[in-house]
């Protein structure tokens, strides 16, 4: 079964239930949501209720959520721990984050490893573990490790380096990897045959930690190491590429999650590019149709 849908907002007002009506305003039939502004820290309580009426809108609807993930906040960053202050403060955070997750039944949360800015990818990998060690296993709540496009100091931007940071969390079973087609392509890695890059993900970390998948063209060539995010089937990536991964047998059970640009800023491209990915058959005419909201 294709489980594909979007990021969507989430509001102090309609929280996850605005989420999944947005969500399925889309004709998705999973999601992904940050569970505030990505860029600052002021958070909401979270309602029960509103989460409540939420789980009985899904079942009528027969969305899956196991397959609904969360992105932590981007301005976490647990690669870098020369101020002592803000390394504790992203590791309190992403714990708080990992707390309002499991209040909300949420299982996956996708996390950026972080960006080493200057002291080296040796230091990062260890000062990302050991975050990762201080909030693992106080809850039933899986970081998802996304891989990234290698822009800037980012770390994450090979298997290898998200392997190593793997090797030494403690609790594996509450660490896994979400790829992300643009940042992959970007940090350059070749995806148009998608079951070789698979056969050497499993010979690197193990396909089985493979929960969740963003899918994203790119406006960049591959090893651009740029991450700017284009529609689907207007990039360098491509439609059947993309369209490959999305179908392949071996991620059958992993959501897809497109985090495409807004169209002039403005218009939402999912329910059109959720179409499309479902006929399997491009259109060149889609940017105009998203403008249009035809
Ligand atoms: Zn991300
Ligand atoms: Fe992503
Ligand atoms: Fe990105």
């Amino acid at each position: 079964m294709l489980y594909i849908g979007s990021h969507v907002s989430f509001s102090k007002d309609k929280q996850l239930l605005g989420s999944l009506e947005e969500a399925l305003s889309y004709g998705a039939n999973t999601f992904m949501f940050y569970t505030g502004a990505p860029q600052n820290t002021r958070r909401y309580p979270i309602d029960d209720n509103l989460t409540l009426q939420a789980l009985n809108l899904m079942k009528d609807k027969g969305i899956d959520y196991s397959k609904v993930v969360v992105h932590a906040p981007y301005i976490i960053n647990l690669a870098n721990d020369k101020e002592p202050d803000k390394f504790k403060f992203s590791v309190n955070f992403l714990q708080e984050e990992l707390e309002r997750c499991e209040q909300l039944g949420i299982k996956n949360v996708v996390l950026h490893p972080g960006s080493h800015v200057g002291l080296g990818e040796v230091n990062a990998i260890n000062n990302i573990s050991r975050g990762l060690n201080n909030i693992l296993g106080n809850n039933d709540v899986t970081i998802l490790l996304e891989t990234m496009a290698g822009k800037g100091t980012e770390v994450g931007k090979t298997l290898e380096e998200l392997k190593e940071i793997i090797d030494r969390v403690e609790d594996k079973e509450h660490i896994g990897v979400c790829l992300d087609t643009c940042h992959l392509s970007d940090a350059g890695y070749n995806i148009v045959d998608f079951d070789n890059f698979l056969d050497l993900f499993d010979n690197i970390i193990g396909i089985d930690k493979i929960k969740c998948v963003h899918v994203n063209d790119s406006k960049n060539e591959v090893g651009a190491h740029k991450d700017r995010h284009e529609n689907i089937g207007f990039g360098h990536i491509g439609f059947d590429t993309l369209i490959n991964i999305i179908y392949n047998e071996r991620l059958q059970n992993v959501p897809k999650i497109l985090e495409t640009p807004y169209v002039d800023r403005e218009y939402a491209p999912y329910k059109y590019e959720i179409a499309m990915i479902r006929s399997k058959e491009f259109d060149n005419n889609l940017i105009d149709k998203i403008k249009n909201q035809i």
